[in-house]
């Protein structure tokens, strides 16, 4: 099929909107769509999707028949069978979204990837990898997610848990209990959530109070804190450059990925943080990844639909 008769479209599903975007064969974003998220267990559901999907064909003018690829960025574990199995926030019929997609689209390939694991692979298409083979997405959000790509793919892990850096223990001696019923997780001191509790902690230590936060995960206050000065503030981002620094060095041991790409909410703190940690990384290394160079992300919002789409080329470009 020739190329200009190829299109991917990659839908990112998330707890309130599934977005759609359609892109060329070069990753070029041509239209995008919106829609509150259903029920993707039923009918209606399902047709949602689709009609997204026609919508934006058509604002190409373009027939159903080019679309040769769909990338589904879901918040669950997906293993690398594709079969998935555990329950997502969302309500989800992951096989049966896919028949019904793959009805209105017969000659597309379709794919689910984790969403970390499709930001990542957002970035290394037209993001801030762009040109690397090798890469890990670290997702600074209320949690901290993370996606590894080796060779132009995402590592998925035969369980599905590929790239969850934020659950590396790097604390054995916390108390304090993670998301996920373990303790000492990275996430609990390099999240969005985590810099709070650093913040917290800090002013517990110093005996100061903190500045008012919006709520567990605002770090912007903290950050915002930081950049006036605020001693607390600065310890609690010390701390959080400190675990991640740890967490990074362990992950280059075992990937040794070309570079890093720090995105998520809080990397909006990136200016307080980046050159720290840079540093931090460098010295903690093994000397032979300790160039990895560790860049902010640049498709923000956008990484997921550009990454399932992507995900989805990559399929057909290995089916050919
Ligand atoms: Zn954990």
């Amino acid at each position: 099929m020739p190329e200009a008769q190829q299109y991917y479209i990659g839908i990112d599903v998330g707890g309130t909107s599934v977005k759609l975007g359609l892109f060329d064969a070069s990753g070029e974003l041509l239209a995008r769509e919106s829609v509150p998220t259903p029920s993707l267990a039923c009918a209606e559901g399902y047709a949602a999707v689709v009609g997204g999907i026609e919508r934006l064909m058509g604002s190409q003018r373009q027939p159903m028949l080019f679309v040769r690829g769909i990338g589904l960025a879901i918040p669950c574990p997906v293993p690398a069978s594709g079969v998935i199995t555990v329950a997502a926030n969302i309500e989800i019929d992951a096989p049966a979204l896919m028949a019904a997609l793959q009805d209105r689209c017969s000659g597309a390939a379709i794919r689910y990837v984790n969403d970390a694991n499709a930001a990542a692979m957002g970035e290394l298409w037209r993001g801030s990898a762009r040109g690397h083979r090798s890469m890990v997405m670290v997702t600074i959000g209320t949690g901290l997610g993370g996606g590894v790509v080796v060779n132009g793919d995402v590592v998925d892990g035969a369980f599905g848990a590929g790239g969850e850096i934020g659950h590396m223990c790097v604390n054995p001696a916390e108390e304090r209990i993670c998301g996920c019923g373990r303790r000492g997780c990275l996430e609990q001191y390099a999240s969005a959530t985590g810099v709070v509790s650093n913040y917290l902690r800090a002013c517990g230590r110093a005996g100061v109070e903190p500045v008012e936060l919006a709520g567990p995960s605002d770090s912007r206050s903290v950050f915002d804190a930081a950049r006036s000065g605020d001693a607390a503030a600065l310890a609690a981002i010390d701390t959080t450059v400190d675990y991640l620094s740890l967490g990074l060095q362990i992950v280059s041991a075992v990937v040794d990925p070309e570079v890093y790409v720090i995105g998520g909410g809080a990397s909006a703190g990136a200016d307080l943080f980046l050159d720290a940690l840079r540093e931090r990384f460098a010295a903690r290394a093994f000397p032979a990844s300790s160039k990895c160079a560790i860049e902010v992300a640049e498709l923000g919002n956008d990484a997921g639909i550009f990454g399932a789409a992507y995900v989805a080329l990559r399929a057909v470009q290995r089916e050919a």
